[in-house]
């Protein structure tokens, strides 16, 4: 080689290296950045954005947490002026136009009705309002009282118009609480909000209901969710992400799931309960019985989305072990893990819910 073009190509190919190396690297680049724990739907929410950069990661869990107060807005039932107190104000009145995804979420409740046998019912209004001020009163109600709440309780009468988007009761006294599902249906709004953000990956838990997306950063396959043993609370732990839920203290999870894309929620009396004269009311009631659920301590539904997840957890924990798994196992991409109502630990699954076991 001539002398003098020896080091000037020497100089050439280095300089290739190092680009060819800036850009494999930049392409695999990837930040993670966490919302911490926010005050939202009664509960604590938190999003995870893993993007190219620090600022589309920023702007997805904005884009995120707008979303999950959007629903909120429009869907709780302890805000005054949201769309759902404003249909049980004058739903027995006149038909109550609601925004499109206020209509989605009441049409899909129905829709987990029909399935599941009745099971889940927005319409337990009354019933949960009962059970509220028997609470308060700390007196069990007669069964007078859960008779005359559940004549006004019951999804085939909730009067849905698809063209005017409307919705009306047939029964004066009616009362729809979306307790069982909105928190699923926030969570599916923001991850499509963070999808179309450019987020990469993703994470988003609404009190303990989670779906994730794409992977987590720093070359993990997958995101793992720690499930909480019912009588063993538990705290955060390394690269585990533990369901954000009030009033945790420490402990071990029961079992870690492993998730790529998919959703997980969990619901179950061991976590919020009415304690009247000594005797602990789940908050999920039976609309059939007009009382709570007793068979399932905890019921956890793995999901391609976080609205099925939310509205079948609550749904199997009414409809109890034999007739909750027999549901799960012919719907597809759907998975169960059944904690029952006993002293000693037992963990009832589905068949194919080992696969998301780590
Ligand atoms: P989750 O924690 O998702 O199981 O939702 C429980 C909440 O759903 C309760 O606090 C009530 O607001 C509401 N709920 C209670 N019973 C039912 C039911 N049978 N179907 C639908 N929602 C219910
Ligand atoms: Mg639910």
């Amino acid at each position: 080689m001539n002398r003098k073009i020896g080091p000037i190509v020497i100089i050439v190919l280095a300089l290739l290296v190092i680009e060819v190396l800036y850009f494999s690297f930049g392409a695999k680049r990837r930040v993670e950045l966490d919302s911490g724990h926010q005050l939202v739907m009664g509960t604590f929410a938190r999003v995870v954005a893993v993007a190219k950069d620090s600022s589309t990661a920023k702007k997805c869990i904005q884009a995120a947490l707008v979303e999950i107060r959007k629903v909120d807005e429009r869907m709780s039932d302890y805000k005054d002026d949201s769309e759902i107190s404003e249909l049980n104000r004058d739903g027995a009145k006149r038909a109550v136009r609601v925004s499109e995804s206020t209509y989605e979420v009441l049409q899909t409740s129905i829709e987990f009705s029909e399935l599941t046998g009745g099971a889940f019912d927005i319409t337990v209004g009354p019933l949960v309002d009962l059970f509220h001020s028997a609470e308060e009163e700390t007196v069990a109600p007669s069964k007078e009282q859960i008779a005359q709440a559940k004549s006004k309780v019951g999804y085939e009468k909730l009067k849905l118009n698809s063209q005017n988007r409307t919705v009306k009761f047939s029964v004066d006294g009616m009362r729809v609480d979306l307790g069982g599902i909105a928190k699923g249906y926030a969570i599916d709004k923001a991850v499509e909000a963070m999808q179309t953000c450019g987020a990469i990956g993703g994470m988003v838990d609404i009190g303990g209901d989670i779906r994730c997306f794409g992977a987590p950063a720093k070359g993990k396959d997958h995101w793992l969710i720690g499930l909480q043993d019912p009588n063993v609370p538990f705290e955060s732990s390394g690269d585990i992400v533990i369901p954000a839920q009030v009033g945790i203290s420490a402990g071990e999870p029961l079992l870690v799931l492993k998730l790529t894309d998919a959703a997980v929620a969990t619901s179950g009396g061991y976590r919020r309960f009415a304690l009247i004269e000594g005797k602990k009311y789940s908050h999920i009631i039976d609309t059939k019985t007009g009382y709570s659920s007793v068979q399932l301590t905890s019921v956890t539904i793995i999901s391609k989305n976080a609205t099925d997840a939310d509205a079948l957890a609550t749904a199997v924990s009414v409809m109890g072990a034999e007739k909750g798994l027999a549901l799960i196992e012919k719907l597809p991409q759907t998975e169960a893990i059944l904690i029952p109502l006993q002293p000693k630990l037992q963990l009832i699954k589905t068949s194919g819910a080992e696969k998301y076991i780590k």
